[in-house]
Protein backbone atom coordinates (compact mmCIF):
# COMPACT_ATOMS: atom_id res chain seq x y z
CA UNK A 1 0.00 0.00 0.00
CA UNK A 2 1.54 3.46 -1.04
CA UNK A 3 0.85 6.50 0.77
CA UNK A 4 1.53 10.06 -0.71
CA UNK A 5 -0.20 10.30 -4.10
CA UNK A 6 -0.45 13.65 -4.85
CA UNK A 7 -1.50 13.98 -8.48
CA UNK A 8 -0.60 17.55 -10.00
CA UNK A 9 -2.92 17.07 -13.13
CA UNK A 10 -6.07 15.52 -13.43
CA UNK A 11 -9.77 16.22 -14.90
CA UNK A 12 -12.50 14.98 -12.72
CA UNK A 13 -15.39 17.26 -13.85
CA UNK A 14 -14.83 14.97 -17.50
CA UNK A 15 -17.84 13.04 -17.99
CA UNK A 16 -15.88 9.74 -17.70
CA UNK A 17 -16.51 10.24 -14.09
CA UNK A 18 -20.46 10.83 -14.22
CA UNK A 19 -21.25 7.31 -13.10
CA UNK A 20 -19.14 7.54 -9.78
CA UNK A 21 -17.30 10.40 -9.44
CA UNK A 22 -18.48 10.97 -5.55
CA UNK A 23 -17.49 7.67 -4.33
CA UNK A 24 -14.41 7.21 -6.71
CA UNK A 25 -12.88 10.51 -5.52
CA UNK A 26 -14.14 9.49 -1.86
CA UNK A 27 -12.45 6.40 -2.08
CA UNK A 28 -9.12 8.33 -2.97
CA UNK A 29 -7.65 9.07 0.38
CA UNK A 30 -7.92 5.40 1.44
CA UNK A 31 -5.75 4.28 -1.41
CA UNK A 32 -2.84 7.25 -0.45
CA UNK A 33 -3.83 9.82 -2.26
CA UNK A 34 -2.82 12.84 -0.45
CA UNK A 35 -3.84 15.78 -3.24
CA UNK A 36 -5.08 16.24 -6.25
CA UNK A 37 -5.21 19.36 -8.38
CA UNK A 38 -8.06 19.33 -10.89
CA UNK A 39 -7.62 21.62 -13.85
CA UNK A 40 -9.84 23.82 -15.89
CA UNK A 41 -10.36 24.26 -19.28
CA UNK A 42 -12.63 26.98 -20.10
CA UNK A 43 -15.23 28.55 -17.74
CA UNK A 44 -17.80 25.84 -17.12
CA UNK A 45 -14.85 23.11 -16.50
CA UNK A 46 -13.43 25.44 -13.93
CA UNK A 47 -16.89 26.04 -12.19
CA UNK A 48 -17.10 22.45 -11.93
CA UNK A 49 -13.67 21.69 -10.84
CA UNK A 50 -14.02 24.83 -8.24
CA UNK A 51 -17.63 23.00 -6.63
CA UNK A 52 -15.63 19.41 -6.56
CA UNK A 53 -13.02 21.05 -4.72
CA UNK A 54 -15.64 22.54 -2.19
CA UNK A 55 -17.27 18.90 -1.71
CA UNK A 56 -13.59 17.25 -1.12
CA UNK A 57 -10.73 17.72 1.22
CA UNK A 58 -6.84 18.11 -0.52
CA UNK A 59 -8.81 18.45 -3.08
CA UNK A 60 -7.72 21.78 -5.52
CA UNK A 61 -8.57 23.49 -8.78
CA UNK A 62 -6.94 25.77 -11.20
CA UNK A 63 -8.82 28.12 -13.26
CA UNK A 64 -7.97 28.62 -16.96
CA UNK A 65 -8.25 28.88 -20.86
CA UNK A 66 -6.97 25.43 -22.59
CA UNK A 67 -5.36 26.13 -26.09
CA UNK A 68 -8.17 23.58 -26.97
CA UNK A 69 -10.70 26.03 -26.32
CA UNK A 70 -10.22 29.56 -27.12
CA UNK A 71 -12.69 29.49 -30.23
CA UNK A 72 -15.04 31.69 -28.81
CA UNK A 73 -12.63 33.67 -25.99
CA UNK A 74 -10.66 36.86 -26.23
CA UNK A 75 -7.85 38.45 -23.76
CA UNK A 76 -11.11 40.38 -22.46
CA UNK A 77 -12.24 37.47 -21.50
CA UNK A 78 -9.61 36.64 -18.89
CA UNK A 79 -12.01 38.53 -16.64
CA UNK A 80 -13.97 36.10 -16.51
CA UNK A 81 -11.39 34.26 -14.49
CA UNK A 82 -11.12 37.01 -11.68
CA UNK A 83 -13.60 35.54 -9.34
CA UNK A 84 -11.76 32.05 -9.19
CA UNK A 85 -9.02 33.73 -7.76
CA UNK A 86 -10.24 34.80 -4.80
CA UNK A 87 -10.98 31.02 -3.98
CA UNK A 88 -8.69 29.61 -1.43
CA UNK A 89 -8.81 26.35 -3.53
CA UNK A 90 -7.51 27.90 -6.78
CA UNK A 91 -3.73 26.89 -6.70
CA UNK A 92 -3.05 27.75 -10.35
CA UNK A 93 -3.50 29.43 -13.44
CA UNK A 94 -4.24 26.42 -15.94
CA UNK A 95 -4.48 24.50 -18.27
CA UNK A 96 -2.72 26.63 -20.52
CA UNK A 97 -0.48 26.94 -23.22
CA UNK A 98 0.08 25.95 -26.98
CA UNK A 99 -1.70 22.65 -28.67
CA UNK A 100 0.06 22.75 -32.78
CA UNK A 101 -1.81 19.52 -33.39
CA UNK A 102 -5.66 20.10 -33.42
CA UNK A 103 -4.92 24.04 -34.01
CA UNK A 104 -8.64 24.66 -32.67
CA UNK A 105 -7.59 28.16 -33.28
CA UNK A 106 -4.41 30.12 -35.01
CA UNK A 107 -0.91 29.77 -33.57
CA UNK A 108 -1.05 33.60 -33.34
CA UNK A 109 -4.13 33.51 -31.15
CA UNK A 110 -2.83 31.01 -29.20
CA UNK A 111 0.30 32.61 -28.39
CA UNK A 112 -1.65 36.03 -27.40
CA UNK A 113 -3.79 34.17 -24.78
CA UNK A 114 -0.78 31.86 -23.40
CA UNK A 115 1.24 34.99 -22.95
CA UNK A 116 -1.80 36.89 -21.49
CA UNK A 117 -2.67 34.04 -18.63
CA UNK A 118 1.34 33.86 -17.54
CA UNK A 119 1.13 37.64 -17.18
CA UNK A 120 -2.41 37.10 -15.24
CA UNK A 121 -0.59 34.49 -13.04
CA UNK A 122 2.25 36.28 -12.11
CA UNK A 123 0.18 38.95 -10.91
CA UNK A 124 -2.08 36.84 -8.46
CA UNK A 125 1.31 35.23 -7.55
CA UNK A 126 0.18 31.80 -9.00
CA UNK A 127 1.75 29.32 -10.92
CA UNK A 128 1.31 28.22 -14.44
CA UNK A 129 -0.04 24.84 -15.55
CA UNK A 130 1.55 24.58 -18.83
CA UNK A 131 0.37 22.11 -22.04
CA UNK A 132 2.74 22.11 -25.10
CA UNK A 133 1.72 19.73 -27.79
CA UNK A 134 3.85 19.73 -31.01
CA UNK A 135 4.91 22.92 -30.10
CA UNK A 136 7.93 22.56 -28.11
CA UNK A 137 9.77 25.31 -29.32
CA UNK A 138 7.28 28.43 -28.90
CA UNK A 139 6.51 26.86 -25.38
CA UNK A 140 9.88 27.09 -23.88
CA UNK A 141 10.62 31.06 -25.90
CA UNK A 142 7.62 32.18 -24.38
CA UNK A 143 8.43 30.68 -20.82
CA UNK A 144 11.80 32.14 -21.26
CA UNK A 145 10.08 35.50 -22.36
CA UNK A 146 8.02 35.74 -19.26
CA UNK A 147 9.43 33.76 -16.42
CA UNK A 148 6.59 31.97 -14.71
CA UNK A 149 6.64 29.97 -11.75
CA UNK A 150 5.42 26.28 -12.55
CA UNK A 151 4.88 22.93 -14.14
CA UNK A 152 4.98 21.90 -17.94
CA UNK A 153 2.50 19.30 -17.83
CA UNK A 154 2.86 15.40 -19.30
CA UNK A 155 6.22 16.45 -20.74
CA UNK A 156 7.27 15.35 -24.00
CA UNK A 157 10.41 17.26 -24.66
CA UNK A 158 14.27 16.54 -25.36
CA UNK A 159 16.62 16.14 -22.47
CA UNK A 160 17.80 19.41 -23.43
CA UNK A 161 14.16 21.26 -23.18
CA UNK A 162 14.21 19.73 -19.42
CA UNK A 163 17.33 21.17 -18.85
CA UNK A 164 16.15 24.78 -20.04
CA UNK A 165 12.99 24.77 -18.41
CA UNK A 166 14.45 23.62 -15.03
CA UNK A 167 16.69 26.88 -15.38
CA UNK A 168 13.62 28.62 -14.79
CA UNK A 169 12.64 26.92 -11.59
CA UNK A 170 9.67 25.39 -12.71
CA UNK A 171 8.41 21.53 -12.66
CA UNK A 172 7.94 18.66 -15.31
CA UNK A 173 5.05 16.51 -15.05
CA UNK A 174 5.11 13.28 -15.91
CA UNK A 175 2.54 10.39 -16.60
CA UNK A 176 0.98 7.73 -17.67
CA UNK A 177 2.82 7.73 -21.20
CA UNK A 178 6.37 7.04 -18.64
CA UNK A 179 5.30 3.56 -18.91
CA UNK A 180 4.76 3.10 -21.76
CA UNK A 181 7.37 1.10 -23.98
CA UNK A 182 7.30 3.71 -27.19
CA UNK A 183 8.11 6.37 -25.02
CA UNK A 184 11.95 6.24 -25.26
CA UNK A 185 13.22 9.93 -24.26
CA UNK A 186 11.16 9.93 -21.22
CA UNK A 187 13.62 7.41 -19.59
CA UNK A 188 17.04 9.74 -20.44
CA UNK A 189 15.13 13.17 -19.13
CA UNK A 190 14.26 11.33 -16.20
CA UNK A 191 18.21 9.95 -15.82
CA UNK A 192 19.26 13.65 -16.34
CA UNK A 193 16.75 15.77 -14.42
CA UNK A 194 16.85 15.80 -10.35
CA UNK A 195 14.13 14.10 -9.09
CA UNK A 196 13.05 17.55 -6.69
CA UNK A 197 12.25 18.79 -10.03
CA UNK A 198 9.79 15.93 -11.28
CA UNK A 199 5.88 16.24 -10.47
CA UNK A 200 3.22 13.00 -11.29
CA UNK A 201 0.08 13.24 -12.35
CA UNK A 202 -2.39 11.62 -14.66
CA UNK A 203 -4.40 14.05 -16.87
CA UNK A 204 -7.39 11.10 -15.92
CA UNK A 205 -9.65 10.03 -17.45
CA UNK A 206 -6.57 9.88 -19.85
CA UNK A 207 -3.48 8.55 -20.31
CA UNK A 208 -3.82 5.87 -18.14
CA UNK A 209 -0.26 4.02 -17.02
CA UNK A 210 0.48 0.38 -18.22
CA UNK A 211 -0.77 -2.04 -17.49
CA UNK A 212 -3.90 -0.53 -17.61
CA UNK A 213 -3.16 1.63 -20.73
CA UNK A 214 -6.48 2.31 -22.94
CA UNK A 215 -9.06 2.40 -19.70
CA UNK A 216 -10.29 5.30 -17.78
CA UNK A 217 -7.37 6.99 -15.63
CA UNK A 218 -7.59 7.89 -12.16
CA UNK A 219 -4.75 9.12 -9.24
CA UNK A 220 -4.93 5.51 -7.52
CA UNK A 221 -2.90 4.65 -11.29
CA UNK A 222 -0.05 7.03 -9.95
CA UNK A 223 2.47 4.59 -8.04
CA UNK A 224 2.77 2.47 -11.49
CA UNK A 225 4.67 5.67 -12.79
CA UNK A 226 6.14 6.05 -9.51
CA UNK A 227 7.53 2.34 -9.72
CA UNK A 228 8.91 2.99 -13.53
CA UNK A 229 10.45 6.32 -12.39
CA UNK A 230 11.97 4.48 -9.35
CA UNK A 231 13.26 1.22 -11.81
CA UNK A 232 15.13 3.79 -13.92
CA UNK A 233 16.45 5.33 -10.83
CA UNK A 234 17.30 2.66 -8.90
CA UNK A 235 15.47 3.90 -5.73
CA UNK A 236 11.38 2.43 -4.24
CA UNK A 237 8.29 4.24 -5.98
CA UNK A 238 7.79 4.85 -2.38
CA UNK A 239 10.61 7.17 -2.11
CA UNK A 240 9.54 9.00 -5.69
CA UNK A 241 6.36 9.37 -4.42
CA UNK A 242 6.93 10.62 -1.23
CA UNK A 243 9.85 13.08 -2.87
CA UNK A 244 7.40 14.05 -5.83
CA UNK A 245 4.71 15.02 -3.23
CA UNK A 246 6.96 17.17 -1.58
CA UNK A 247 7.69 18.82 -4.86
CA UNK A 248 3.99 19.19 -6.01
CA UNK A 249 2.93 21.09 -2.46
CA UNK A 250 6.04 23.34 -3.32
CA UNK A 251 4.74 23.71 -6.61
CA UNK A 252 1.44 24.78 -5.74
CA UNK A 253 2.48 26.66 -2.58
CA UNK A 254 0.64 24.05 -0.30
CA UNK A 255 1.65 23.21 3.10
ZN1 LIG B 1 -4.88 18.16 -18.97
Amino acid sequence: MYTNIFDTHAHYDDEAFDDDRESLILSLKDRGVVGIVSCGCDIASTVANQNLSHSFDDFYFAAGFHPENLEDFSVEDLEKLEPFFADEKCVAVGEIGLDYHWMNSTKEKQRELFVAQIELAKAKGLPVIVHDREAHGDTLDILKATKPSGVLHCFSGSVEMAREVIKLGMFLGFNGVATFKNARKIPEVIKEIPLDRIVLETDCPYLAPEPHRGKRNDSSFIPFIAQRIGEILGISAQEVLDVTSKNARALYNLK
